[in-house]
């Protein structure tokens, strides 16, 4: 079910999921029954109450939306996003990729409980500051010591793009720079995403897993009809 899962503050986990857990994703011509089924097992899994899970409409915006604690559940038309907050980590949230980063985000409340939120970051949401309208919404819900968990993607040594796309994306965060194996130009959307936290306060931590080599993931490069695996923050019940 997981790729890789860790309890991220007291009382919260976070996750990322392998392709045993199944496509999650809505949007991408599965039968629709078939992922809320998978949606209700992963639930189960996270031992969170069924239909709990909030999931984004995602459009490579920057937009981050606050969700309620008893806002919209899974069965009913998710929120268009690219980060979800919840202010006092009682909503289990989740992010759907497959190739772009999947960013778990926690911070801590002054009472001692956590405020949580993730991030859908790929090229044009990082570049458009994803990752800083979702450290905001977690500071403006009081919560400090940000920490961030950025899970696989496709690596710098895979990520294939045009010579001028490279140049826009370095010119903006130089971190990104990078090339194929194949001598190409390339960006580390990993890299660059660490440095942007970094210059947003937020100590990030990078879990490991190349989404276009490791065949337990799934990757839009490797293969442009794959499903959707799931970045999680849940709190215990
Ligand atoms: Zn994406
Ligand atoms: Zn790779």
């Amino acid at each position: 079910m997981f790729w890789w899962k860790q309890q991220v503050h007291t009382g919260v986990w976070a996750a990322f999921t392998d392709s045993s857990a199944g496509n999650l994703g809505l949007h991408v011509g599965d039968d629709a029954a078939a992922v809320r089924r998978r949606r209700g097992l992963l639930e189960d899994a996270l031992q969170v109450p069924a239909g709990s899970l909030r999931f984004m409409n995602q459009v490579h915006s920057a937009d981050a939306a606050v969700v309620a604690a008893d806002g919209p559940a899974s069965s009913q038309p998710a929120v268009t996003a690219d980060a979800l907050v919840s202010p006092d980590g009682g909503a289990p949230l989740a992010v759907m990729v497959a190739d772009c980063l999947p960013v778990v985000l926690v911070g801590t409340l002054p009472g001692g409980g956590a405020a949580t939120a993730v991030a859908h970051a790929g090229r044009r949401g990082l570049l458009d500051g994803v990752l800083a309208n979702a450290v905001t919404g977690l500071r403006d819900a009081g919560a400090a010591e940000l920490q961030a968990w950025i899970g696989p993607s496709i690596c710098g040594a895979c990520y294939e793009v045009p010579e001028d796309m490279q140049a826009d994306a370095t010119a903006r965060i130089p971190e990104l720079a990078s090339r194929t194996a194949w001598g190409t130009p390339a960006l580390d959307l990993a890299a660059g995403a660490t440095a942007e936290l970094a210059g947003l306060g937020v100590e990030a931590h990078r879990v490991p897993g190349c989404t276009r080599e490791e065949s337990r993931l799934y990757s839009y490069r490797r293969d442009h009809s794959t499903g959707r695996f799931a970045g999680l923050v849940w709190k215990d019940a």
